[in-house]
């Protein structure tokens, strides 16, 4: 058996340039060069879960210079270290967007929206991809039913938005969280912030909202909000952030939403607190309380923040936990 070193490559190199090189004493006919596409494919997978059917579609990733603070209670050099182990850039930070969209049969519902047309010009379109991933997966914006969101941040609203300010899904009744509509909604809580992330953020979800005030549906946690769809309580990242189980006959998944960002930061180090995360601690012990359940009932997740198509399971793995990726499915 050959064995792989430096030495028998280096000889196979060889032998295929001599191999390479042999027909060229031959006329060749000439091949005309093939365009490069330049452009990245179109993203959406689907999986089944019973009788529903799952279209996770991207909306793209967004990558920016790795701030001092984005592990909240760690320093930067910890942050450098974990990205390096997961053989990712150091000096930067890359987070994928994934909201997904369920066939029931009867309805077409879309948990979260991506950040919308504004973010898209600004970013050059690496976000803001959902509405042109939707239309190479065959979804009609105005098909969508009921739209769901998890939590009020702005990668997960400004999709609702059209470039010119139009409700980018005009035929859906959306659903919010109670307690994060009373949270962002509220002068009295913006106010009392210091400055800083979450300070920063409330005028554009605020100015996402304004009009729609009669037109959401707030929901609680622990109630199936439509047929297939039940809500989780997942507090910490925001005050309302919610999960989901989707089920369908015996089958379910977990959506997660944020209950992480990148896993192989924060699910390798759940105690870690991204930047984002409105009152950390409880967020830390949503995490763990979330990942012990998962990994015990062994459920596939679904993570908006997970690489694309962002489903796996989760391992327990001492204190941490690790994620399992689905494997792509050829067939449905
Ligand atoms: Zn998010």
């Amino acid at each position: 058996m050959n064995k792989l070193t430096r030495r028998t490559m280096l000889a196979g190199a060889t032998a295929l340039t001599a191999a390479a090189l042999a027909p060229a004493m031959m006329p060749m006919p000439a091949r005309a060069a093939a365009p490069m596409a330049g452009k990245q494919a179109a993203g959406f997978y689907r999986y089944k879960v019973g009788d529903f059917e799952i279209n996770v579609v991207t909306d793209g990733a967004a990558t920016f210079p790795l701030p001092d603070q984005f592990v909240q209670n760690h320093p930067k050099a910890e942050a450098q270290k974990a990205l390096a182990a997961a053989f990712q850039p150091t000096e930067t930070v890359t987070v994928p967007f994934t909201p997904i969209v369920v066939n029931t049969g009867p309805k077409f519902v879309l948990i979260d929206t991506g950040y919308g047309p504004e973010m898209h010009a600004k970013t050059k379109g690496r976000v803001g991809q959902l509405p042109a991933n939707l239309a190479a997966a065959g979804i009609d914006p105005k098909s969508i039913d009921t739209v769901i969101i998890s939590h009020m941040h702005q990668d997960h609203v400004f999709g609702l938005r059209t470039a010119d300010g139009g409700l980018a899904f005009p035929n859906a009744e959306i659903l919010v969280p109670a307690l994060d509509w009373a949270y962002w909604m509220s002068d009295a809580e913006m106010n009392k912030l210091p400055e800083g992330y979450t300070k920063s953020v409330y005028p554009g979800i605020r100015k996402t909202f304004t009009g729609l005030e009669n037109k959401v549906t707030k929901y609680e946690w622990g109630k199936e909000i439509i047929p297939g769809f039940t809500t989780i309580a997942t507090p910490g990242h925001t005050p309302g952030h919610t999960s989901f189980v989707v089920a369908s006959g015996s089958a379910k998944i977990f959506v997660q939403s944020d209950v992480t960002n990148i896993p192989h930061l924060f699910l390798r180090n759940p105690t870690w607190q991204v930047m984002y995360d409105v009152d950390p601690l409880k967020a830390a012990e949503t995490r763990k309380k979330f990942y012990d359940m998962a990994s015990a009932e062994k459920a596939l997740i679904q993570g908006f923040h997970f690489p694309f198509p962002s489903a796996g399971y989760v391992e327990k793995d001492g204190n941490n936990y690790r994620l399992i990726p689905i494997t792509w499915n050829p067939v449905i």
